[in-house]
């Protein structure tokens, strides 16, 4: 590993069109050492400082939102939802820059007696020094700042590995950064190699990507004995009871299942819809289904873009022709198409699938629907439960009662009720994922900064220290 030339695929034009630098072994160290240095400054400045600095961030990076999207755009293929993106780093800056202080007054740091007579309990915190994140392609912006900003908050210095098949943001955001000098960030580029060497720097690492990439990231960490947040893939299943209106409900599972061309982790991957409302609900799905619309040949116009990575499109096809070649009927969508260059899917909704189909099993992230029509609720909170992931679910009813006593028994972080894929826009709702789907405390709500703090004991002897005699033998025990 050593500044080798790194190309990134357009994905609207299939084309290699964009160069960058791996970043070397020694790069990565001494970028490492400049963050390690900068942080005894950002810890001093205390969090009304930094609130102040990381407010210029958000507003740097409004200032230049245009450059950053435009890149972004460019790597994704997305117009609309890189914009989304770019504002919604911004905004999340901001939260976190009102946020944070706030948390930091509520610290406990007064004195409390200790269980051991004599002796008074003050806790002092201090944040992990160098933190580091480790991103993916299918949100690059918001994921590679979606831990940094909190642990920039909270008083770390961050390290940053955005993925190499969407590196374009970078240039435009070190253009902010330079704006922004006393923030202590910085981007290292490369793939795996340079991930695991950034492992090696850090004092806390933040994964978000694959389970099968999150298990090594969990091993490095481990070798490094540090921590690791690993945040990784989802199988997420909505439930939708008979009781729930149904074109509401096709309206509103479309849509979380097929946004950003199902490339989101909290993307709804499964659907189990009650058999009394199965049959205008899929009639209902289908023709919304049929009403998206791809963005080609118009960039600027459309509801889906094309893959962002090209061996994804390969994958989603592999899973809708193993369903169909196991007897699930296609019902609308289901090939993949080149066109121009880039590949694209047509929201595709598949039924007759059964429990076995790798469509319902591993994760697609793609615009694919199964339905599994069902015809006692027990059945199918227990097939919905089914899965080694538990990033979130949702639940669709007819009053929000009645969703709210099905949400609480699927096993996932987080459950949208009467909505879906909710995760993606609320940031505030504090979760932990359960099985293949993560590792660690949440990212969001407050503990998203709080885990950044590391707890030092300060035992005060408030009477006389214990002489050595009191360890003497005495002919005991
Ligand atoms: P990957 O796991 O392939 O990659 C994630 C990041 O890890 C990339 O930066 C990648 O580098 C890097 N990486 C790859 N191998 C290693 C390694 N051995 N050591 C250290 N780093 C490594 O994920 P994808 O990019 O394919 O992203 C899609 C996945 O992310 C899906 O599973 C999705 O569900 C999940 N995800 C989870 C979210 C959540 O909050 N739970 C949110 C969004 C996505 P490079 O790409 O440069 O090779």
């Amino acid at each position: 590993m050593g500044a080798a030339a790194m190309k990134a695929r357009n994905p609207r034009t299939g084309e290699e069109d964009y160069d960058f630098l791996e970043s070397s072994r020694e790069e990565i160290a001494a970028t490492a050492a400049r963050l390690r240095e900068a942080q005894g400054e950002w810890d001093t400045i205390g969090p009304a400082g930094r609130a102040v600095v990381l407010t210029r961030f958000a507003d740097a990076i409004d200032a230049h939102a245009a450059e950053i999207a435009g890149a972004l755009a460019v790597d994704t293929g997305r117009g609309t939802v890189s914009m989304i993106e770019v504002q919604g780093c911004a905004g999340n800056i901001r939260r976190w820059a009102q946020r944070g202080p706030e948390l930091f007054d509520r610290l406990d740091v007064e004195a409390h007696p200790s269980a051991t007579p004599g002796v008074e309990i003050v806790t002092n915190y201090s944040a992990f020094p160098l933190f580091g994140a480790i991103a993916p392609w299918n949100f690059p912006v918001i994921l590679s700042h979606i831990d940094a900003v909190p642990a920039l908050m909270a008083g770390c210095a961050a390290l940053v590995k955005p993925s190499e098949v969407t590196p374009r943001f970078v240039e435009p955001m070190r253009k902010v950064l330079a704006e922004v000098p006393e923030l202590p960030l910085a981007y290292v580029m490369g793939a795996a190699d340079v991930g695991q060497a950034l492992i090696e720097e850090v004092d806390y690492v933040c994964f978000t990507g694959s389970t099968a990439t999150g298990r090594k990231v969990a091993e490095a960490a481990a070798r490094a004995l540090i921590p690791a947040n690993l945040e990784l893939g989802g199988k997420d299943p909505m439930i939708i009871t008979a009781s729930a209106e149904p074109d509401w409900a096709a309206g509103v599972a479309l849509r979380a299942s097929v946004v950003a061309t199902g490339q989101a982790c909290q993307s709804i991957e499964r659907v189990y819809v009650a058999r009394e409302i199965a049959e205008p609900f899929l009639k209902a799905l289908v023709a919304a289904a049929e009403r998206v619309e791809l963005t080609w040949p118009d960039a600027a116009k459309g509801h889906l873009g094309p893959f962002i990575f090209a061996a994804q499109a390969d994958k989603v096809q592999a899973h809708i022709d193993d369903a169909r070649n196991h007897g699930a009927r296609v019902l609308t969508g289901g090939e993949v198409e080149v066109l121009g260059g880039g590949k694209y899917l047509r929201p595709t909704v598949l039924a007759d699938v059964t429990p076995q189909m790798t469509v319902m099993r591993e994760e697609t992230f793609g615009p694919v629907i199964p339905v599994t029509i069902y015809d006692d609720i027990e059945d199918a909170i227990a097939q919905a439960n089914d899965t080694e992931y538990g990033l979130s679910a949702a639940v669709l009813a007819g009053s929000l009662d009645e969703a709210t006593a099905v949400g609480v028994r699927l096993d996932a972080g987080a459950i949208s009720l009467q909505d879906g894929a909710m995760t993606s826009f609320v940031g505030d709702a504090t979760n932990q994922s359960r099985g293949c789907s993560g590792l660690g405390p949440s990212r969001m709500g407050d503990t998203g900064m709080l885990r950044f703090l590391r707890e030092r004991a300060l035992i005060r002897q408030m009477g006389d220290p214990l002489p050595i005699d009191a360890y003497a033998e005495r002919g005991e025990g």
